[in-house]
């Protein structure tokens, strides 16, 4: 009787804690809602936040920098050049040979390695020796394989670098801040084209820095190649950041800017974007708190691949504090980024009957043995409420840019979406660039976004937008842009 009585007592006590953390979890959902009214409320926040950063240095959380770069590649490009391109977590080099019109891309080498964790908070001198010496590696064997390279005097190089840059020129530029963990004191301020180049000089490499681009940038100028009308990128990797063709008229903080084309590439820098429309919520907050970069880049840190992984993480520590779900509480939970975020797409999109991805990651990443098949699904749903929460932010991202080139059906016909559409004639194809692990990578993020995307545009526009994975598009952007720049560019 007595037995009876603990029993009955211990499955009472448990079945309150798990009512707490369905409570937990209810009230992750309702925080993270992002129904369709709301998302076209980011939409019209994203493109007033545009138009802001636009008119004014320093009108809006946007930085919507200049690029100067103000023609994309269409594929008349000749001739070898080098690129390279440091990302958020790794480091690329490459060398294209470019046949122009007829034969396009002839050989394309890349050799990618990952960023040695303790130069991104090191000096600059250190982190440029590494990307130097990597170059210079990779320039020696390719020599050794092609031995016409070799009596090249000097060869030109594109360079991508994924932060933020206020460009001086198409091929030189000031680092403005790092993000995505970086953090490099004595870089701010510096032109980054510059360490470059001293730091090849000091390997006796002859190679000149031709263009310095965004990656958005890159992404942009491989999507183009490929098809023209592509007219915007966007990057969701490590982190986020989208960039698209402007015009300069629309350049209000950069009056009487010249360009042969009428307009220029914008660098959005939208990770830093910010809106009370956001559904953000405490575990938001505190990651943001506890960022090397509190109050910067708000929109990426619910987005991208650095930040997703931490986020459920902070859920499920809520969780094991307050119940005994996971059992007696573990202390890697309590360590933060331990949860990186391609595991978290591998628990989200475990198909195992019994959830076995899910109760190894458990087990050998989170420290938490025998976890209950409802204690997996739980875990799976606080993924898909994470991812789906990010993906359609992004979806409604890719809107606002849309609607702020008058390519959301709504140009010309104010507060009517459905006459644009159906006026015939007005809506052009519109494709947007897409590159980085975690869009790429990740199934069902890539699903939720395009999903979004059709869902905000409606179903009469959305057929003319496209969303185009471009491959290793920002490295490769950066030598078709170096080669369109400089001498080598031939045929037109
Ligand atoms: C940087 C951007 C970059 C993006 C994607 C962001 O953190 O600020 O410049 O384009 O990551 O790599
Ligand atoms: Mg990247």
């Amino acid at each position: 009787c007595t037995v009876a009585a603990v029993v009955v007592g211990w499955r009472l006590r448990s079945r309150m804690k798990w009512k707490r953390v369905v409570g937990v979890l209810r009230e992750l959902e309702e925080a993270c809602g992002t129904s369709v009214s709301r998302l076209r409320q980011v939409v019209d926040a994203m493109a007033v936040e545009m138009h802001a950063g636009l008119a004014s240095e320093g009108g809006s959380k946007l930085k919507m920098l200049l690029t100067f770069v103000d023609k994309l590649p269409n594929g008349n490009e000749k001739g070898i050049c080098y690129a390279i391109h440091l990302g958020g977590t790794n480091f690329r080099v490459l060398r294209v040979h470019l046949g122009g019109r007829r034969s396009g891309i002839l050989r394309r080498d890349v050799e990618r390695m990952p960023i040695p964790q303790h130069l991104m908070t090191s000096t600059s001198e250190d982190l440029f020796e590494f990307i130097a010496s990597s170059l210079k590696q990779f320039v020696v064997g390719e020599e050794e394989k092609d031995s016409e390279l070799s009596s090249v005097s000097r060869s030109e190089l594109g360079f991508t670098f994924s932060f933020p840059v206020k460009q001086v020129s198409v091929s030189s530029g000031i680092l403005i801040k790092w993000t995505k963990g970086f953090s490099i004191a004595d870089m701010i301020g510096k032109d980054v084209s510059e360490c470059l180049q001293q730091a090849m000089a000091k390997k006796g490499l002859n190679i000149h820095v031709a263009a310095l681009v965004n990656d958005t940038v890159g992404t942009l100028a491989v999507g183009h190649y490929n098809d023209e009308d592509t007219v915007a990128a966007v990057i969701i990797g490590t982190g986020t950041n989208a960039c698209y063709f402007e015009r300069a008229d629309a350049i209000i903080k950069c009056q009487g800017l010249l360009t042969t084309s009428g307009g220029m590439v914008v660098n959005m820098e939208w990770g830093n974007f910010w809106s009370s429309h956001l559904p953000r919520t405490q575990y938001d907050i505190d990651l943001d708190a506890e960022s090397p970069n509190p109050n910067d880049q708000g929109f990426e840190k619910m987005i991208s691949g650095m930040y997703l992984g931490d986020i459920v993480r902070r859920v499920l520590l809520r969780m094991s504090r307050e119940s005994d779900i996971f059992g007696p509480s573990s202390s890697r939970l309590s360590t933060p980024f331990i949860l990186r975020t391609p595991l978290m797409a591998s628990m989200h999109q475990d198909d195992t009957p019994d959830l076995r991805e899910v109760a190894r990651v458990c087990n050998d990443v989170l420290g938490i043995p025998d976890v209950s098949l409802k204690a997996r699904k739980l875990i799976v749903n606080i993924c898909d409420i994470i991812t789906r929460r990010a993906a359609r932010l992004a979806a409604a991202g890719i809107v606002g840019i849309l609607k702020k080139i008058g390519r959301d059906g709504s140009a010309g016909v104010a507060g009517s979406r459905t006459k644009a559409a159906s006026s015939g004639g007005k809506l052009k194809r519109t494709v947007v660039a897409m590159e980085g692990g975690l869009y790429t990578n990740y199934t069902l993020f890539r699903e939720y976004l395009e999903e979004a995307v059709a869902e905000i545009l409606g179903e009469e526009l959305a057929p003319f937008v496209t969303l185009k994975v471009v491959e290793d598009g920002s490295g490769l952007g950066a030598a078709l842009l170096a080669a369109s720049l400089s001498f080598i560019s031939t045929d037109t």
